[in-house]
């Protein structure tokens, strides 16, 4: 069952299959939770099972996968289904035809630029939900990072939301639910998602065949995303490429894991933060299990610094820079990552 492919997430998956089954769904929801917990596939899936065509699924408030409805969900075609994200709005704003010649690379531009969805998309999707249904099923519109929208963006949307037309619910999905105005709060039902298992996290990495280079260890550094994993795996990656040793740093390590970051400052920033997280995780691993006070404490003021670091990192500071300071600040100390 569709429901059942996406891992973890059973409590909300349960209550949202009762809700499709008795049609009794509320205007709008607020889903949220950590990244790569599978929000945005539940917001999907739950779409799917409100517009399945396939009898046997609908009684029991899930999906079949496979009738035209299904497919034009995963698709995303389907004209009653919206899913607004980065990428979405980065296609509302790209001027050129996208058949013609260098859409893509200027696609992949807008995209990297988002960072809040703004008030322009907002209209666009509030316009949809008025427009009559297409199909004979629900019109779903499910709005990704809905935390990055600022008072102008938060305040078109407010009496849509209050009071959608029948049959049609939104979905709001958020990292970060205390970053919410309240206004839209309080018009949201919440729908809490948990971080996953490390076992989760694996399996899921295994089963959509996603290439990692250390499954284990990225699933155990993965603060319990799948999104996380494939950040950890990067960073393991990177240590590994410049040969910071499996017992902390060495002479060569540091500058040759600054010189590896990518060249530019979204990715690389990107780059240093999972460095920084990966270590952390490690000396805090580190922290627990010294046995002296002597080393309790090196780790203890070493984490302290690692905070700074990492919150060096979203001011104006090359990110090469706070990765080799970081590195070479642990001078010895003994930390396991691999
Ligand atoms: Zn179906």
């Amino acid at each position: 069952m569709p429901f059942d492919a996406i891992l973890g997430q059973s409590k909300a998956h349960t209550y949202l299959k009762m809700l499709a089954r008795t049609q009794q769904v509320p205007g709008a929801f607020l889903f949220y939770g950590p990244d790569g917990v599978g929000k945005a596939k539940t917001a999907l899936e739950f779409a799917k099972a409100l517009n399945c065509q396939d009898p046997l699924s609908r009684q029991q408030g899930d999906s079949c996968g496979v009738c035209a409805s299904c497919k034009a969900i995963e698709q995303g075609t389907h004209p009653d289904v919206t899913f607004a994200d980065f990428i979405y709005q980065a296609r509302l704003e790209v001027k050129k035809d996208f058949s013609s010649k260098g859409y893509q690379e200027e696609l992949e531009k807008e995209i990297a630029k988002q960072q809040h969805i703004n008030v322009d998309t907002i209209r666009e999707i509030t316009a949809k939900s008025q427009q009559k249904p297409v199909g004979t099923g629900w019109k779903v519109l499910i709005i990704d990072q809905a935390q990055t929208m600022q008072t102008a963006a938060a305040n078109a949307l407010l009496k849509f939301i209050e009071e959608p037309p029948q049959k049609t619910v939104w979905i709001l999905i958020t990292n970060k639910r205390t970053a919410m105005l309240k206004t839209i709060l309080s018009r949201c039902q919440p729908l809490g998602f948990a971080p996953l298992q490390d076992q989760q996290v694996l399996q899921i990495l295994q089963q959509t065949d996603t290439p990692v280079e250390y499954p284990d260890l990225c699933a155990r550094y993965s603060g319990g995303s799948v999104s996380g994993a494939l950040k950890a795996d990067q960073a393991l990656t990177l240590l590994s490429a410049a040969e910071f040793g499996p017992n902390g740093a060495d002479a060569a390590g540091p500058s040759a894991v600054s010189a590896g970051l990518s060249r530019t400052l979204v990715s690389s920033r990107q780059e240093a933060g999972a460095i920084l997280d990966v270590l952390t995780q490690a000396l805090h691993h580190a922290w627990l299990n010294a046995t002296t006070d002597t080393h309790k404490q090196q780790y203890q003021q070493t984490l302290i610094r690692f905070q700074n670091y990492k919150r060096s990192l979203t001011r104006n500071v090359s990110p090469a820079l706070v990765v080799e300071t970081a590195l070479m600040s642990l001078d010895g100390l003994k930390v396991s990552v691999f």
